[in-house]
């Protein structure tokens, strides 16, 4: 059994600072960075949110510059001066942000850690575009991945693979290599004309950008627009629904089933039914 002890007064909170707009932090989060001692945040992204709650006095620092080891170093200093440091990452901490890389040094220091998750970009992008990252009868899976870049992606996650599934793909750290994206598209069965929309800076008040287009046009769209850092790619049977006519409604709200809260008022009809 792993029995959890800290020898360190501070707990480090791995707090998500949410994608760019400073109010989709969590309450929770906001709460830990008003009470913090020491705060490491992780670039201009999330610096804003550092700097508009840290109490006077609290020790802030941009962790740009330093390597993993300089970072747990630096947690583990503090933890051992304050009660409350946190280290403040993008979207949530448990997606692509080095999470485990860090707490394993804090264990093995006797810090004790703590996560609070945030509102992902993922999550910030299919909101801007107001899309529903999954339909009934359309898709009821999400796949959050990536295109290798440094890091290699493990056998059976190359793209083309993921995307046969022909589900929603919320593609991470690759809009750079947005060509190969398509490529991996198109090799999986997408037609040239299905919609993939990309979201530069979701949420970030003044510079988001939504760059609407196909799976043959994206790549194009986005260089016109000079995306190059910063967004999500997403490619899914479900983008555009908001303007199709027909559509299949959702269960839980249909007037035909039953579930814990509600009983059915009608007999169970065929559920595809025409908006008006
Ligand atoms: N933990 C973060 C992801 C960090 S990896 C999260 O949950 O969102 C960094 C990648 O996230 C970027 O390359 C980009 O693909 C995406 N990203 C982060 N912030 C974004 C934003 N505001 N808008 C669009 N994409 C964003």
């Amino acid at each position: 059994m792993h029995i959890e002890s800290s020898s360190s007064p501070g707990t480090v909170w791995f707090v998500g600072a949410g994608p760019g707009d400073p109010d989709l932090i969590t309450v929770k989060g906001r709460g830990l960075i008003e009470r913090a001692g020491a705060i490491l945040f992780a670039g201009s992204l999330v610096s804003e949110a550092a700097t508009r709650w840290a109490p006077a006095g609290c020790t802030v620092a941009d962790s740009k510059d330093m390597t993993l080891e300089q970072m747990s170093a630096w947690l583990i200093e503090q933890a051992g001066r304050c009660d409350t440091v946190v280290r403040l990452q993008t979207g949530d901490p448990g997606l692509y942000g080095a999470l485990i890389e860090l707490v394993q040094p804090l264990d093995a220091a006797g810090v004790a850690v703590q996560v609070v998750p945030g509102v992902s970009s993922a999550m910030a992008s299919a909101a801007a575009a107001v899309e529903s990252l999954t339909l009934p009868e359309v898709t009821q899976t999400v796949i959050f991945t990536r295109v290798e870049g440094r890091t290699p992606m493990p056998e059976g996650e190359s793209l083309e693979a993921l995307a046969s599934h022909h589900s929603t793909l919320c593609i991470f750290l690759s809009i750079t290599l947005l060509g190969r994206v398509t490529a991996a598209l198109t090799a999986a069965g997408w037609s040239s004309d299905a919609p993939v929309v990309v979201v530069h800076k979701a949420s970030w008040p003044g510079e988001e950008k939504i760059i609407r287009g196909t799976v043959a046009t994206i790549q194009g769209l986005c260089r016109e627009a000079k995306i190059v850092s910063q967004s999500m790619i997403i490619a899914s049977p479900t983008l555009g629904a908001r303007q199709w006519t027909i559509l299949a409604k959702s269960k839980l709200y249909d007037t035909s089933f039953t579930h814990r809260f509600r009983r059915a008022s009608v007999p169970a009809s065929n559920l595809t039914l025409e908006s008006p």
